[in-house]
């Protein structure tokens, strides 16, 4: 019998050749990699050959599920789209909440491994054990949001809905996967890997509910689970502001991207911040599927230049890098800007660095007004902003070199500009200044898919004495690699990692669900082979320890203001800090995982 709550089948699709067979969710490897982000990363490294064109047909693009996806559990909501990014040639999973993971689950499929590239613009439709190929000629060009709504007026209003926009099809090479209208597979280029096989969207719709092995067990499990996150310090905080809350104290600390990296504090920061965008434009909370937190925040603007009828956010990333990082301090217009990149398919996080970038380049004479179409591109330029969303998104102008991403716009522009391009192996930062807080620049350059604050988060450990001295190294790299860890195995279950719950819980939750009966040490093991095996993949692409670095300004550059004034990470700190954690991980000087260690970790054959 398969293991419980896994559906046991896996959905292959072609859609070169319009076919679709159904596979059985091997037990053994489930059990090693156990879903999501972990058996996505066994079937792309076992099914992609090296250097492949994340383009190309070949490459894959997976929708997975987790055991824990559609149970009761809280924040089941997740599900990961695991592809090679087209922005960095390295692994990428990118984790989506919402509601589309648990129909895809109930359609009877743990997950969905898309293949080729279709002749026309196509959506999948998916629907117990039927899959159509449907046309999407008529669909091809529109945004998101009306792709969503026309399918579900098309199939059925219930369905569920991912589909790419205008950038997509274009292939920006961040552009996201918009699912639920406004839940996205954010980074890394999923939407354009999509559009590089001209499937527009996939709609599911499915009635299979989970099966646990220890039903008893597992509602104990869930019990225990919700009483720590409604008695967390933070539930309350994350409740009322959602992940905005962050934004004054990550200036406080002068963390906050402001104007490309030049600063961490920026003058506008109240403006932006948690209270003033639920004092103005929050109507109403909401969340993803069964979750005890709920963190979204649906916002409206009903006045001035820039109207925003729904959305839900603007999240913390997208006010610190659409926001501060361009010099926009109004949240009425970084919402705006928000609801742009969702319909659009763009990442806001890349987006607003590729835009401070070209700000930055053209303050510095650089890149002239003939270069961007007589827009005057300065940081607080709220309409050339929007201008620039736009022309990325259609690869207009400059907008076809930004959409490249900020290090090959920067290698096209030279005269120094690399040096403030603010990328790890291509992907644009999230909105920590390293500078700051140590841990990240190291979570940064050893993150699987490029600059990453999803991988390891140390900034709350940082700022608030749990990891002290704080501008030190020291225990930064072990901290770095435990929650690497843990955090491949939430993104397996797959769970929110925003939940605040210890190693016990989650375990308790996979064990009693599955069946699996994990100890702790075995446990965090399957999380460490989970990240080797993606450390693996990306060495077979030709990565090593001269990828796992930061950008000039933030090794060079001293923060210029606040607490943390004069602060950077040198060289010399940095290769401390990597030299320990390769250490840590039994990876050679080079980062490369030794025979022994991935003898340890069952990753030989
Ligand atoms: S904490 Fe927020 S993002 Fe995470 S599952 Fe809950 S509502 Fe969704």
């Amino acid at each position: 019998m398969m293991l419980g709550g896994y559906t046991g089948r896996f959905l292959k699709v072609d859609l070169t050749n319009e076919k679709t067979s159904v596979e059985k969710t091997n037990e053994k490897i489930a059990g090693k990699f156990i879903g999501g982000k972990g058996l996505g990363a066994k079937i792309l490294y076992d099914s992609v050959n090296p250097n492949t064109d994340p383009f190309n047909p070949e490459n894959l693009v997976i929708f997975a599920s987790g055991p824990l996806t559609g149970t009761l559990a809280p924040s089941s909501a997740r599900w990961t789209v695991i592809t090679k990014s087209p922005l960095t040639g390295a692994f990428l999973d990118s984790h989506v909440g919402g509601f589309f993971g648990v129909e895809m689950k109930s359609t009877g499929f743990d997950c969905l491994v898309i293949s080729g590239k279709a002749v026309n613009p196509t959506c999948l439709w998916i629907h117990n054990d039927s899959t159509d190929f449907i046309e999407a000629e008529d669909l091809w060009g529109k945004g998101c949001l009306e792709t969503e709504t026309k399918l579900k007026k098309r199939l059925d209003k219930n369905v569920k809905v991912a589909s790419i926009g205008p950038a997509g099809e274009r292939l920006v090479r961040y552009a996201c996967i918009t699912a639920d209208l406004y839940r996205q597979a954010g980074r890394g280029g999923t939407g354009a890997v999509m559009g590089a096989k001209n499937l527009k969207a996939i709609a599911v719709q499915g009635e299979r509910k989970p099966e646990y092995a220890h039903p008893q067990e597992f509602r104990e499990a869930t019990k225990r689970a919700i009483k720590r996150i409604k008695e967390h310090y933070f539930t309350p905080i994350r409740r009322k502001h959602g992940t905005p809350a962050w934004v004054a104290p990550v200036n406080e600390a002068a963390l906050l991207p402001t104007r490309n990296f030049s600063t961490g504090v920026f003058e506008g920061a109240n403006s932006i911040s948690g209270e003033t965008m639920r004092n103005k434009i929050v109507v109403k909370d909401g969340a993803c599927y069964n979750c005890p937190v709920a963190c979204w925040k649906h916002t409206r603007v009903d006045s001035g230049k820039y109207r925003v009828n729904d959305l839900d956010g603007p999240e913390y990333e997208t006010i610190a890098l659409m926001g501060s990082n361009c010099g926009i301090d109004s949240i009425e217009e970084i919402a705006y800007t928000n609801l742009l990149c969702d319909d659009l398919g763009l990442d806001t996080i890349s987006t607003g660095n590729a835009i401070a970038f070209a700000m930055e380049c053209f303050e510095k004479k650089l890149i002239g007004k003939d270069d961007v179409g007589g827009v005057e591109l300065r940081f607080g330029n709220i309409d050339a902003q929007v201008e620039m969303v736009q022309n990325i998104a259609y690869r207009e102008g400059l907008g076809d070199l930004l959409a490249e991403g900020v290090k090959r716009t920067a290698e096209k522009i030279g005269k120094g500009s690399e040096r403030f391009a603010i990328h790890v192996k291509g992907m644009e930062f999230p909105g920590y200044d390293p500078r700051g807080a140590f841990g990240m620049a190291l979570a940064y350059a050893t993150s699987d898919r490029g600059a990453c604050h999803e991988r390891a988060w140390t900034v709350n450990a940082e700022i608030r004495g749990r990891l002290e001295p704080r501008y030190s190294t020291k225990g930064r790299a072990k901290f770095v690699k435990d929650i690497q860890d843990e955090r491949a195995m939430c993104f397996s279950l797959v769970l929110c990692d925003f939940m605040p719950l210890k190693v016990k819980h989650f375990m308790d939750l996979l064990n009693s669900a599955t069946g699996l009966n994990l100890a702790e040490d075995e446990y965090l093991k399957t999380g460490e082979r989970i990240w080797n095996l993606t450390r693996l993949f990306n060495v077979r692409e030709g990565m090593t320890r001269k990828d796992d670095t930061l950008p000039a300004r933030i090794m060079e550059e001293p923060l210029p203001d606040g607490v943390a004034k004069g602060q950077m990470i040198t060289k010399n700190r940095f290769d401390r800090m990597l030299n320990e954690y390769y250490t840590l991980r039994g990876w050679d000087e080079n980062g490369v995982p030794t025979r022994e260690k991935l003898k340890e970790l069952d990753l030989t054959t």
